[in-house]
Order: C-alpha cells, then structure tokens, then sequence
C-alpha cells in the first residue's frame, strides 16, 4: 500500500468544457489558458488532451517554448510578455505571441533587432489597473509598435476586473471601444466569464481559463449549471477512524469539541497537497459518496472529519476532497476563497492519475 492520495486528471472533460467556450463564442478562435501549470493540471497534460485547440495562453515562458518544441503549431500567447530583450528573442525564435502591455516591452520592441517579427496583444487597461496602456495613450502605443516594425500581427486586448460581477462589463466596454474606434484589427477581450456571460466582448478571439478545468468563475451560477464538468477530482481514503467521547476535542488547538460520541475520519490530505489549511470546521468532504464536514484543523498530512452520517465507513473508505460528486467551487467557497486557488495550489508529492 501507498498513501493513497490521488489527482485523477479526466482528459474528455478537458475536451468537453473547451467546447462550451466554443458554443458561446462561436465565431471566435478560443485559446486555452494554461498558466500556472494549467491551473494544476499539468501544461503537457492539458494541452495533449487539447490537440483540436486554436491555441494557448500562458505566463511562462518556458512553458511556451516547451510546447512549441512538442510540435504545437498554431498560437501560443504568453500573457505577461517578455521581461527582457533576451526573453524578447525566445518570443520570436519560437514564433511565440506576445502581450504588450507597457513603456518598457514597447521601448524593447523599438530597441532590440528581433529575427523575426512577433505576434503581438496591445494591451488596454480598462478598469482593471494592472497592466496596460490608459485608454487615452492606447492610439500612441499602436502608432509606435506599427512603426517598430517588429509586429507581424497586432491584436488589441483588454482583461475585465469585473466580468464575473453584478457590476458586469459596461464600463469597461465603453474605454475600450472609445480608445480603439476606428481602428481595423482583432480583438481579445474575454475571459471565462466573459465568454459565458457577455457575449458582446468575443470580438475573435476569447481566453478560457477556469471554465476549461469545469470550475466556474461565478460565485452565483455553479459549474454544473453552466453545464462544466470537473476534469480535477482529489482522491484519498480514510486511514484511520477515532471514537471519541463527548467533550472531547480533535487536532492542532482543539478547536473542534464533540458534543456527544462520535466517530472521527483521517484522511490523508493536509496543507501540504494544497488542500487550504484556513478551511473551517464544517467545509464539505464526501465519505463513501456521503457528504460529511471537517471537524478540526486541517494539519500538513491530514485532515479530520466527522463520520456520524457515514456510519458505515471504516479504515479505507473513499474520499474525495473535490471533483466529482463534489464542486471544487463548494470546497473553496467554504474556505473563504475561489477554486482558481484551489486547483493551482495542488502540491508537486500528489501523484497525478490521467483517467479517459
Ligand atoms: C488568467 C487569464 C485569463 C483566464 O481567466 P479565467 O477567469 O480563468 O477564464 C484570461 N486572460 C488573462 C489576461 C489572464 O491573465
């Protein structure tokens, strides 16, 4: 026996939640978004599963080439851009797509002799106050990368701060279109919720990110309505079972008191295989298929939960701590937080199990 701790990772729900995107934004090209190594699912992974995509979208840069190297040949657009000239040249060496959303990248772009010209994202910031050019340099910015001559191909972009939100993206919309009326190139506007939600920004080309692993982007709308499946399910078992009497307490600071006799679940899974360790007593967890709650800290290796709707569970029992049967949107909400966190935060010692 192993710990018996697993990532199953289901290649087809990979397939089918991409092909939402491409229901709703139906004349656009869709990229899958694959930073942070494919928000936990493995970038070699995700894009095997994903041969029939328009392209991809990371952060980092060796990722990009990476795949550029597995054969990979339609686009592969890195978000942030390039740090430096030399990160500049890989850009174009590997007939990478870029972001360019400052001074900096552009004034490297005016600098630096490139091999070749490079695809390139004039990024405007509408709202979100991160990165990109105001919408009122916006004309400047694209006067000055057209005239580098180092642009192949220009795409204008924006990223919305409020696309998943009652606030929506009105405001936004109306900065960009005012900063770029007239002018005649594509457009790259939406992110998962953008693309399920507003379909006036699909413009042509959207980014998929969370809704491609079957995670939603909404507090109020679950994944399951927006018709996603989870392609993430994190598996364990029951490694030991605890009767305890009432008064007494359970884990790290004995935060959690039984009430009344009971029976208390180790799971092996802790902080340490991303599970969030600021979850509260009560966050959801299935035994057997039953929704039970944890009772106790969550501690590095393990996690704590009560057994009394599950009488019937014993040392070996199935667990998933999300996934299937259980929303990883469920479990981060009971944790204060999103699944985005959730799926990124899974450690490098879970095995990873590709299921079909
Ligand atoms: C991460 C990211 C996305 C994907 O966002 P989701 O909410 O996961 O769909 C799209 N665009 C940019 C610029 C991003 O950084």
């Amino acid at each position: 026996m192993t710990r018996p701790l697993r990532a199953d990772i289901r290649l087809a729900a990979l397939g089918e939640n991409y092909a939402v995107a491409g229901r709703h934004a139906a004349s656009s090209r869709v990229l899958a978004v694959v930073k942070a190594d494919a928000y936990g699912h493995g970038l070699a992974r995700v894009a095997r599963a994903l041969p029939q995509a328009d392209g991809f979208a990371t952060l980092e840069i060796d990722g990009a080439v990476r795949l550029r190297d597995t054969g990979f040949a339609r686009e592969i657009l890195l978000l942030e851009g390039f740090f430096s000239p030399a990160e500049l040249a890989t850009v174009s060496g590997s007939r990478l797509a870029t972001v360019v959303h400052g001074e900096e990248q552009l004034r490297m772009l005016e600098t630096v002799r490139v091999p070749a010209p490079v695809d390139a994202y004039l990024k405007i910031n509408t709202g979100m106050n991160r990165l990109g050019f105001a919408p009122r340099e916006a004309r400047r910015a694209l006067a000055r990368l057209q005239a580098t001559g180092a642009a192949r191909s220009i795409t204008l972009m924006t990223h919305f701060a409020t696309a998943d939100g009652p606030e929506g993206v009105h405001e936004a919309m109306n900065r960009f279109e005012s900063a770029t009326h007239g002018v005649e190139l594509p457009r790259s506007l939406a992110n998962s919720a953008a693309i399920l939600a507003h379909p006036r920004t699909h413009a042509d080309t959207v980014r998929q990110g969370i809704a491609l692993y079957g995670a939603t982007p909404f507090s109020d709308r679950s994944a399951q309505e927006l018709g996603l499946v989870p392609a993430m399910t994190l598996r364990s078992r029951l490694i030991a079972v605890q009767e305890i009497g009432p008064g007494e307490t359970v884990g790290y600071g004995g935060t959690f008191h039984a009430q009344h006799a009971m029976r208390i679940g180790v799971v092996a899974c802790g902080y340490a295989d991303g599970y969030p360790r600021h979850a509260p007593n009560g966050t959801p967890v299935l035994v057997e298929g039953v929704r039970v709650a944890t009772a106790g800290r969550v501690s590095m290796d393990m996690i704590t939960v009560d057994l009394t709707p599950v009488p019937q569970a014993r040392v070996g029992s199935e667990v998933v701590l999300w996934g299937e049967g259980l929303p990883v949107d469920e479990v981060a909400h009971a944790a204060g937080t999103v699944g985005y966190e959730l799926l990124c935060a899974l450690a490098p010692r879970v095995p990873v199990v590709e299921v079909a």
